[in-house]
């Protein structure tokens, strides 16, 4: 059998939850095709299970195999009858912070000046892995990532920073996960237990926390609706990384879709692996 692992962001990526156009026929083709039973779905998100599981109700989504959720610090498998945390992925991850938990992290970052701009997230925003802030886009942000970093670094811990900026808010986004939760760390460690590897691996998104993935050598596809900066971003590390030839930028005209959302995942799925377009037509 010629296995497929699906991966794809949710927000503005599998959901039409952007300005621009979502194609009518899409998200039925998407359906369609990843209820062959060749394909193994993942949905990487930021947000957690239950968000996940309200996008999955609101926009009518097949229901995937596997979540990723907490921008890559939680993972989920369904086992037919509800979702049950991975207790591996939690373990493999808990040491970059030494038995801590965001709850514990939290108060070395309040009362600072330095770090006034920071907003703490809401409580449903925060998880054990995932201590998340808003930031104002006009700051400059780099020279407060870099006193984060410091200070977690006295305190012995080994964390990711991730920004990302939530267009719809007009707000920026900073998430503090162990240094090998990300995103691309949870799918990684997908492959690797499941049997997939770059010749049979997909990921989609469209903003900052799908980054490590789109740069890396994951086959990976930016769908047409990411914004500008994002594109650039992703292309000039890529290059940097050696890993342009896994970064495809959808542009739409693929069955005659725009290459927003769905129709830019489906896109690039055939971009890798066009004998899959059989599965699609
Ligand atoms: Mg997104």
């Amino acid at each position: 059998m010629q296995k497929l692992l699906i991966c794809t962001d949710l927000d503005r990526t599998l959901l039409p939850n952007g300005t621009q156009p979502e194609s009518p026929q899409a998200r039925a083709i998407f359906t369609r095709l990843v209820s062959r039973p060749e394909v193994c779905l993942v949905y990487v998100s930021g947000r957690n299970l239950a968000l996940v599981q309200e996008a999955i109700q609101e926009y009518d989504l097949p229901t995937p195999d596997w979540i990723v959720g907490d921008v890559g610090s939680t993972i989920y498998q369904f086992d037919g009858d509800c979702w049950k945390s991975w207790q591996s992925w939690s373990q493999q991850i808990a040491g970059d912070w030494r038995g801590l938990n965001a709850v514990d992290l939290e108060p070395w970052f309040t009362d600072l000046a330095e770090i006034s701009h920071l907003i703490l997230q809401e409580p449903d925003q925060q998880s054990r892995f995932k201590l998340s802030y808003y930031l104002p886009l006009e700051i400059e942000k780099n020279a407060l990532q870099q006193y984060i970093s410091d200070r977690l670094k006295e305190k012995n811990i080994a964390a990711s920073l991730i920004y990302s900026v939530d267009e719809a808010k007009g707000i920026g986004l900073l998430d503090i996960l162990p240094a090998h939760a990300t995103k691309l760390h949870a799918v990684e460690f997908l492959m690797n237990q499941l049997d997939f590897d770059l010749t049979n691996t997909v990921f989609a998104g469209d903003s900052g926390n799908d980054l490590p993935l789109l740069i890396s050598a994951v086959p990976s596809v930016l769908v047409a609706n990411a914004h500008v900066d994002i594109v650039a971003q992703s292309q000039q590390q890529a290059k940097e990384q050696g890993n342009i030839h896994s970064l495809y930028l959808a542009h739409g005209d693929f069955l005659g879709m725009n290459g927003n959302y769905s129709a830019g995942i489906l896109e690039g799925i055939v971009h890798y692996y066009p004998d899959k377009k059989k599965w699609i037509e």
